[in-house]
């Protein structure tokens, strides 16, 4: 599938050419996933992604990012200060391993 428009979360659209040129506009030091190590954005940690995702709530296209991974449907990694995965957003990241069996003591 080729997406070439994107209809922005606030009803606006966009192209992804668009989109691209102005990602290309900023400063590479002010985009916080090409300043910092690029991996900590697809990380196995949990305190990693809730890392990358801090560092998105500082970027200057975060409200883009973010439009256009929810039209792609981005399958995995953090993407506009949200982790998705699947193409869907979800809260967290879960630790490796199986659950607990009980909870852990507070
Ligand atoms: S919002 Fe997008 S472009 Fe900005 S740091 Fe996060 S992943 Fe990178």
């Amino acid at each position: 599938m080729t997406i070439s428009e994107l209809v922005r979360t606030d009803g606006t659209e966009v192209s992804l050419g668009q989109l691209h040129d102005q990602a290309n506009q900023v400063d590479d030091d002010l985009l916080p996933c090409r300043a910092n190590n690029p991996e900590l954005w697809f990380a196995e940690s949990p305190s990693d992604v809730e890392s990358a995702k801090a560092l998105c709530l500082d970027c200057p296209v975060q409200a883009l990012c973010l439009d256009g991974a929810l039209e792609r449907r981005e399958p995995w990694g953090v993407w506009g200060g949200q982790l998705f995965l699947q193409g869907v957003v979800i809260p967290r990241k879960r630790p490796r391993g199986r659950p607990r069996k009980n909870q852990a003591a507070a």
